[in-house]
């Protein structure tokens, strides 16, 4: 207690200063937030019109950490935008507050984790590991294809590689699974992460059916989905969390699945948007509307395909697009990852990059199992998010 207790001064003892870690308020826009901490509102006006439109982006309960030095004064607050990006708030030498855009410095590592059952996956990768993400996303690729309920001998092997993101040595974020393998009264059943994102079993057959489809009836992208790209004219940090899509003001913009419409209305950075809540928990998201479909407001449910608005150019846009966005909770994802495929498997080059992938993944498992290296990690899951103490000089740990 003793020792805990002198770890949390340390950093007060020898800076002057402390760590307040907080909450970003779900729904509360970036000025709102600048004013209630009485910082310049010039903060916001004064950055690009793409880092605005970032602000609209901090997921809901995102874990910020502000640092306070003499008389309360704020000396840096550090908000993540995702596990590969953070504004960093912060007073300079030059005597005023500044803003950035900055990466979330990180390790990663990836693991090969064989477990022998003992009751049922979930319990025994959980017990195993202390992750909940790891055991859901576990049981999320074999649903539909293998019954966990019943049918295991006791002992019989579970193998899971995964990147894992650490931060400070704490893991954070969600762990990446490559491929996972479970073995059942003997049987064995694999699934692989492919290069688009999606989860295939061995014979490349698609595990989970995403049926969305593009909001544009002639899709031509113009920028794609990234967490994070060091631009090298500007030389920062950007992030674009959706897709572009380059179309004619007026062009009709579709429902990507059925739903029910949870927004409609104006944001600053996106204008006028449409945000629709799916049956699987997905939430999409259409912005810089001309305008919106007749009879479009929040509750009324849409049919897949639907008409819901028109391709305009309001908010923060440098010209006619739509925007589409793809969020699970309020984390944006690429929307791409879970639009319909085309065409069911695999041929010619796409069937050659996957099976380049599953054969690595195949000789993880083969290995797995014949050193059988029963390790415990203790994760601790609770923040999606941890934050950058770089910044903060010296260095506290
Ligand atoms: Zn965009």
């Amino acid at each position: 207690m003793g020792r805990l207790l002198a770890l949390f001064l340390l950093p007060m003892l020898l800076f002057g200063a402390s760590i307040k870690p907080f909450k970003w308020n779900n729904g509360e826009s970036f000025l709102t937030f600048l004013e209630r901490k009485n910082l310049p509102l010039s903060l916001y006006y004064n950055m690009d019109k793409d880092d605005q439109k970032l602000t609209e982006d901090i997921p809901f309960s995102a874990n910020c950490q502000m640092l306070i030095g003499d008389k309360n004064a704020i000396k840096q607050i550090l908000i993540p935008v995702n596990d590969e990006l953070q504004f960093q708030i912060y007073y300079s030498t030059k005597k005023r507050y500044e803003i950035k855009v900055i990466p979330i410095v990180s390790e990663e590592n990836t693991e090969t984790l064989y477990i022998p059952i003992k009751t049922i996956p979930y319990n025994d990768i959980l017990a195993a590991t202390g992750s909940k993400n790891l055991a859901s996303i576990f049981v999320k690729m074999f649903k539909g294809k293998v019954n966990f309920k019943n049918g295991f001998k006791e002992g019989e092997p579970i193998v899971m590689v995964y990147t894992q993101k650490y931060r400070l040595g704490k893991p954070f974020s969600m762990p990446q699974v490559h491929g996972a393998m479970v073995q059942v009264s003997g049987k064995q059943y694999t699934a692989y992460l492919n290069a688009d994102g999606r989860f295939y079993d061995d014979k490349g057959a698609q595990f989970e059916k995403f049926l969305f489809k593009y909001p544009i009836r002639t899709p031509r992208i113009t920028s794609g989905f990234s967490k994070s790209r060091y631009h090298p004219i500007l030389h920062r940090y950007r992030a674009h969390l959706g897709v572009d899509f380059g179309a004619r003001p007026g062009t009709p913009i579709l429902a990507t699945g059925d739903g029910h419409v949870c927004f409609a209305g104006r944001s600053s950075g996106y204008g006028n948007t449409i945000k629709i809540r799916h049956t699987n928990g997905l939430i999409s998201l259409y912005a810089h509307q001309k305008s919106f479909r007749s009879g479009i407001h929040v509750g009324i449910s849409v049919k897949q395909g639907e008409v819901i608005g028109y391709v305009g150019s309001s908010g923060l846009s440098s010209g006619p697009h739509l925007h589409f966005g793809m969020y699970s909770g309020s984390t944006a994802i690429d929307p791409m990852s879970v639009m319909k495929r085309k065409t069911e498997g695999f041929s010619g080059k796409e069937r050659k990059i996957f099976m380049a992938i599953r054969d690595k993944i195949d000789r993880k498992f083969t290995e797995a199992l014949r050193l059988k290296p029963i390790k415990k990690h203790i994760f601790n899951f609770e923040n999606t998010y941890y934050v950058n103490t770089d910044t903060f000089k010296p260095q506290l740990f």
